[in-house]
């Protein structure tokens, strides 16, 4: 069966800031030729330093942003192509969950008035009274109670906060839910609260997760396959338990050792990353990894730049020496 999303060859290039005032204009390749599929049901975890793009395919996907080029199929739909209605479609089908749910939660607004805008948007629910009661059931399920209704974000702790985030994205019954960076901002305790939940009901409605994290100990339990992203390109993808056994990239296997190992001898290969993460206004040639790789060959590595191929079934990885 066909994935419920398709993405290939995805761009996005913004002008710099910089580039405004100058007359040589640079543009930043935020997405530069990015590719996977997310099945119905599934998710796919998308790791990176900030800076890496995952965002912003994220915002590309719903079409927040505008991409350069290449192209997205949602559903058998061709998202790029859609009118103004196809894309008011899109927006229930597919809705995005922020790291920080207060800035995107109206402070003027209760959280039954919040939660309810949304299926007013899309024409969902026969009355007032009928989406005041499935309100109230959506607080139930995302672990608040009907009487928060009448309250207000401000009165709510962050893991809460996300949980009415949540509850606002389930009211139009999506597909698909971009979680960005979704718990990142939350303790250790009340994410593992939330990621139950988003797994609960991903079993349930059978949802699928594009899940954007900056860290690969977030998502190892949530995703059924991995993509890690560097400098506007995806580097490495795979289901999540063969990532996590057998990393590809050099830069997989550097996220992989900053994470406390919790079985001794489980990874092999220990690195260390060593240097910051390049100005991507002016990313280094060739493989954008290579001014940090701890096992690059130049000049190859600096001139050439390495295409994804497979290394295993469903293992895709981009470097010259791997694969
Ligand atoms: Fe390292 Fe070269 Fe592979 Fe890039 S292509 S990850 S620089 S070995
Ligand atoms: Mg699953």
């Amino acid at each position: 069966t066909a994935p419920l999303l398709s993405v290939r060859d995805l761009t996005k290039t913004f002008p710099t800031r910089s580039g405004m005032f100058s007359r040589n204009k640079l543009a930043v390749h935020a997405v530069d030729g990015v590719s996977f599929d997310i099945g119905q049901g599934q998710t796919l975890g998308v790791v990176g330093e900030s800076g890496c793009g995952k965002s912003t395919t994220g915002r590309c996907i719903l079409r927040l942003i505008e991409p350069s080029g290449g192209s997205v199929v949602f559903d058998g739909k061709d998202v790029l192509a859609l009118d103004a209605k196809g894309q008011q479609a899109l927006r229930r089908d597919m809705q995005i969950i922020f790291q920080d749910p207060f800035a995107s939660l109206n402070p003027r607004m209760t959280v039954g008035a919040i939660v309810a805008e949304a299926m007013t948007i899309h024409g969902l629910g026969a009355d007032a009274a009928d989406r005041r009661a499935r309100v109230a059931t959506l607080l139930a399920r995302v672990g608040l109670k009907p009487e928060h209704m009448g309250r207000y974000p401000h009165e709510f702790s962050g893991g809460q906060r996300q949980r009415i985030g949540i509850a606002r994205a389930l009211a139009v019954e999506p597909k698909l839910i971009v979680c960005d960076e979704a718990v990142s901002a939350l303790d250790v305790s009340v994410q593992a609260q939330v990621l139950n939940l988003l797994k609960d009901l991903q079993d349930e409605l059978g949802l699928a997760y594009m899940f954007i994290a900056h860290d690969l100990s977030v998502v190892e339990n949530v995703s059924d396959r991995i993509a890690v992203m560097y400098l506007g390109r995806v580097v490495e993808i795979a289901d999540a338990a063969d990532l996590y056994a057998r990393p590809q990239h050099p830069y997989t296997e550097a996220l992989l050792s900053a994470i406390p190992i919790p079985e001794p001898g489980r990874r092999k290969t220990r690195r260390k990353l060593e240097g910051e993460m390049p100005n991507p206004i002016t990313p280094p040639g060739g493989c954008h990894f290579h001014t940090r790789c701890p096992i690059r060959k130049l000049p190859l590595c600096a001139t050439e730049r390495p295409e994804m191929k497979p290394c295993s079934a469903g293992h895709m990885v981009a470097c010259h020496l791997r694969g």
